[in-house]
């Protein structure tokens, strides 16, 4: 599952590739994947990216409001409103690159920019959040070559590449929504989430995990409590940081928080300048990550050379090295103990 480090190289790579470039047109091969009806899909058609960025896992695409080629000519005091399309003793004409969505039959043509009687007034932006969880995944394609069945949305772009968001998974988990700014200003998942972890001082992960009391691994991977960790990257930092994973969160001390802090800049500082050296306008489907104690039980733990162990949990496993994190204790694997119970 891509975490902050990913998501982040990616999201600067997609900026980088996408932004002051006009959207042509969307589509939607699986329903399941957009979350919402309105605005339609088809409203991005016309719009430049303004930016491509992230906040814990989700990636947002952002296009304005503005008309392509607007940005060039900031001289223009006014501009035709998209709602002149109705008014009929406007003459219309559809712009080239709306030529494929009938659904903008009639826009205001750039020519009627110097009309002084007209106000101007932009459109509001739209705003693409997507939420890739275990299995979504994104990628600019060349339009040309297949989708393939995985491929749930497609924004196509001037120039012939088309962004692609898939869904391996049948279980359909990964979402999207396209919002206004204020849809996008009331949308759950973003006002939900706790703070970027890089960065973050000691007092910020204090108040973000220790209350109400919890597992560290559980607080950890709680983007409400702190965006953007996943499976992989708590364990890592707990191990870089000597911490129990089934430790409470309210009963660690200053010189924990601390700690906590520290590992958490250099694990996901050290990952980040790894996945921006490897991703940039599309994930791969695994990621290719150095790991000190992730996916390593068994194997000798790279600080003391003691055994690194795992704990079994019903969908996921944890690994940790008893001599570092848990003074010298062995977890039950709570898989089998509930067997056994
Ligand atoms: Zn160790």
């Amino acid at each position: 599952m891509p975490e902050l480090p990913e998501l982040q190289a990616l999201v600067e790579g997609l900026d980088a590739a996408l932004a002051g470039r006009v959207v042509t047109g969307a589509r939607q091969l699986q329903p399941a994947m957009l979350r919402t009806a309105d605005p339609p899909l088809a409203a991005l058609a016309g719009r430049p990216v303004t930016r491509v960025w992230r906040r814990g896992k989700l990636v947002l695409l952002e296009a304005g409001g503005e008309d392509p080629g607007e940005r060039d000519t900031p001289s223009h005091p006014t501009r035709a409103q998209p709602d002149q399309r109705d008014t009929p003793s406007q003459t219309t004409r559809a712009q080239p690159d709306q030529r494929d969505t009938p659904s903008h039959p009639t826009r205001a043509q750039p020519d009627q920019r110097d009309t002084p009687s007209q106000t101007t007034r932009a459109r509001p932006a739209l705003t693409l959040v997507v939420h890739l969880m275990q299995s979504g995944r994104i990628a600019l394609a060349e339009a040309s070559t297949r989708p393939g069945r995985a491929v749930a949305l497609g924004i196509a772009f001037a120039g012939g590449q088309e962004l692609r968001i898939r869904e391996a998974a049948t279980h359909h988990r990964a979402s999207a929504h396209l919002l206004t700014p204020e849809g996008l200003a009331a949308h759950r998942p973003l006002l939900a989430l706790g703070p970027e972890p890089i960065g973050l001082a000691p007092e910020g992960w204090r108040a973000a995990l220790a209350l109400p009391p919890a597992q560290l691994q559980t607080a950890l991977r709680d983007g409400r409590r702190v965006a953007g960790v996943g499976r992989c990257y708590a364990t890592e930092i707990m191990w870089a940081a000597r911490l129990a994973p089934l430790g409470r969160t309210d009963r660690l001390d200053d010189d924990a928080w601390a700690r906590l802090a520290r590992s958490a800049d250099a694990v996901l500082g050290q990952a980040l300048e790894r996945a921006r050296r490897e991703i940039t306008t599309a994930l791969p489907n695994a990621e290719r990550r150095i790991t000190m104690a992730h996916g390593h039980a068994g194997e000798p733990c790279p600080r003391c050379a003691g055994r690194l162990e795992r704990v079994s949990f019903s969908e996921y496993e944890l690994v940790y090295c008893p001599a570092c994190q848990t003074g010298g204790r062995r977890y039950a694997d709570r898989r089998m103990s509930r067997l056994l119970r």
